[in-house]
């Protein structure tokens, strides 16, 4: 076999990928567009997906992605940092579901922190002397712009209660993370663009047959409903899978993890508009 010198790390090796580092030896043939070509399209179709089979077992194996990643089983899965990323794109490319990017009248109006924020919005009308529609019209594409990012804090905050609920399953907080990262991969999949985008084409075809579904899916209570009964779901099986908890245990934690989640959400919506204040 010839020695080969890593193009990344300089370790001399055999084989087609260094031992020190993992870096692939590129070799004449793949540097052809036909190579680059197939690899695309085998990225797309191939049985080796790694991405369609981790959204499949994340909706339908929910907590085994984690599993398998903290056991050190990564190969054959899209890692759940990118999955959670991926998701984040798609979600913020179209963000009409306010879950993650409240929306200014509702940050005014509708929070526990509302008199808060109409304080710090009068504050600043008065002090820059514009109105409240132009205030409006910076807000709201510097929230959704800082959302994308704060949105990773919802991730971390999250992984405090399953680090303290779950402590004695095992003591290292990234394993939590990992778990914490699939479900609201999850989240964002399943419950805000499978929900919002996918449920469209279901009103076109119910008009079609004369069937009106639009109220419906205007109604906040039917969405808040089927939310948590899908988070419900991924906790359900999720905590079995991913910590082996018992069905007793699992009933109470899913309990208090559904109020820590509530209470997440509501402190970063205060926290976005805070920041989006701040920054504009
Ligand atoms: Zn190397």
């Amino acid at each position: 076999l010839e020695t080969i010198i890593c193009k990344n790390c300089q370790n001399q090796f055999a084989g087609k990928y260094c031992n020190l580092c993992g870096e692939k030896v590129i070799e004449p043939r793949e540097k052809t567009v036909w190579h680059f070509f197939g690899k695309l399209l085998e990225a797309f179709t191939s049985s080796d997906n790694k991405f369609f089979r981790s959204l499949y077992f994340i909706v339908f194996k929910p907590g085994k992605l984690s599993y398998d990643f903290a056991q050190g089983l990564r190969k054959p899965y899209f890692p759940p940092l990118s999955l959670f990323l991926l998701a984040n794109l798609i979600y913020f490319l179209f963000p009409v579901a306010e879950t993650f990017n409240t929306r200014f009248e509702t940050q005014l109006r509708a929070m526990p922190h509302s008199f808060i924020a109409r304080q710090i919005v009068e504050n600043r009308l008065k002090k820059q002397k514009i109105s409240l529609a132009a205030l409006k019209a910076k807000y709201e594409p510097q929230s959704t712009n800082l959302a994308k990012t704060l949105l990773l804090l919802i991730v971390f905050l999250f992984a405090v209660p399953l680090y303290v609920l779950f402590y004695a399953k095992t003591s290292y907080f990234v394993e939590h993370l990992y778990f914490s990262f699939e479900f609201h991969s999850y989240n964002l999949f399943v419950n805000t663009i499978f929900l919002f985008y996918l449920l469209y084409p279901l009103v076109w075809t119910g008009d079609y047959f004369g069937l009106n579904i639009r109220p419906y899916l205007d109604n906040d209570n039917f969405f808040s409903t089927i939310v948590l009964i899908s988070i419900i779901y991924f906790f359900s099986r999720g905590l079995f899978e991913f910590y082996q908890e018992k069905l007793l245990w699992r009933i109470l934690k899913i309990f208090v993890l559904i109020i820590s989640l509530f209470m997440i959400l509501q402190s970063y919506r205060f926290i976005l508009f805070l920041a989006t204040m701040m920054t504009i």
